[in-house]
């Protein structure tokens, strides 16, 4: 079984690391946390506030593709494990300037994962559903199927999954990956689907939706799948693929009309706005191995977790 004695996170300060160091200073076992980022313009300080009062807790400003740095951290620390969660992730920005998903997602974990080779570090890979492009009406995506990335993100992350699983077939390393779903809840850039819906609503402004609205995502409270994070890396076999879903299909529309109802706006301040090239119509997982094998399930319900993310997240948004 793997420890959580000493671990190092990539992209702690961002959406889901920032929720995931949370659930990591939880756990007794885990007597160091050091969290490696970059500090884009995704990431935020105050997203620590908090964690940073822990005395096992660290924070390094730095980058994944920083080699003698992530040597020096895993040694120092005598790291028992790595969850990489570094990235860029904003499809939209990736259609624009593709070379820095390449370089980060790609290049960025072949670092860390010949570091893990040399050191003997297990090894956590978060993924994404986008991995295997459009899911096709009534059907699930199992961990076998076929990957058929429609952006440049979602090639970066599956290109970044492969060199995973070569690192086990190859060099024989302790790894693992998990694939996620849609994520809600606090601390989420404002440049993502949820907070600028929100931001607009506030406003009283349109609120933009590409095309019909009818994508369909799974959405997954981020505390479900931090929770999922640390039970694939406490109970997944080495270079197995985990879904982590919720099973809670919603059309971004749908979502949209949610807000609205919420912040007490009406529907007529949807605005349909040119769909995005490669958009992807429906991602759907089948999560019946993460469900028997990690003795896991994503358990907050949308309507209190997404009620609740929507306050929250539209207290900030005001006070911005
Ligand atoms: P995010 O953009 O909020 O956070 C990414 C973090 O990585 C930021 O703190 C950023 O500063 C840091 N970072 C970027 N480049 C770096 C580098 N070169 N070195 C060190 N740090 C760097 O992203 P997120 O939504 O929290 O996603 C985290 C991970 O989960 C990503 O790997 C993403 O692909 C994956 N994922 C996210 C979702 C989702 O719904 N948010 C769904 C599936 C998978």
């Amino acid at each position: 079984m793997r420890s959580f004695r000493s671990i190092l996170l990539t992209g702690g300060a961002g959406f889901i690391g920032s929720t995931l160091v949370r659930k990591l200073l939880e756990r007794e076992d885990v007597e160091r946390l050091v969290v490696l980022d970059k500090f884009t313009y995704a990431a935020d300080r105050s997203n620590l506030t908090g964690p940073d009062q822990d005395d096992r807790f660290q924070v390094v400003e730095g980058d994944i593709l920083d080699r003698e740095l992530v040597t020096r951290l895993i040694q120092e620390n005598r790291c028992s494990g790595i969850f990489n969660l570094a990235a860029e992730s904003h499809v939209d920005r990736s259609i624009k300037n593709p070379g820095d998903f390449v370089v980060t997602n790609i290049t960025g974990t072949a670092n860390l994962l010949e570091v893990a080779r040399e050191e003997e570090v297990p090894f956590l890979q978060c993924s994404t559903d986008e991995v295997y492009g459009p899911t096709p009406a009534h059907e699930k995506f199992d961990e076998g199927a076929k990957l058929k990335p429609s952006s440049p993100y979602s090639a970066s992350k599956a290109s970044a999954d492969l060199l995973v699983q070569a690192a086990h077939f190859t060099y024989g390393q302790d790894v693992v990956i998990a694939r996620c779903t849609n994520n809600y809840g606090p601390r989420q850039h404002r440049e993502k689907l949820i907070p600028t819906l929100i931001h607009h609503a506030l406003r009283d402004e349109p609120l933009p939706l590409y095309g019909s609205g009818q994508q369909i995502r799974d959405w997954i409270h981020v505390d479900d799948t931090s929770l999922g994070l640390i039970a694939t890396f406490e109970k997944g076999s080495p270079n197995r693929v985990y879904h982590l879903g919720a099973k809670c299909e919603r059309t971004n529309l749908g979502i949209a009309r949610t807000i609205l109802k919420q912040l007490g706006k009406p529907n007529s301040l949807i605005s349909h706005v040119t769909d995005r090239p490669g958009h992807d119509s429906r991602y759907a997982l089948d999560v019946r191995l993460a469900l028997t094998s990690l003795d896991w399930r994503a358990r907050i319900p949308f309507r209190s977790g997404f009620e609740k993310t929507v306050r929250e997240l539209a207290a900030g948004l005001r006070a911005d």
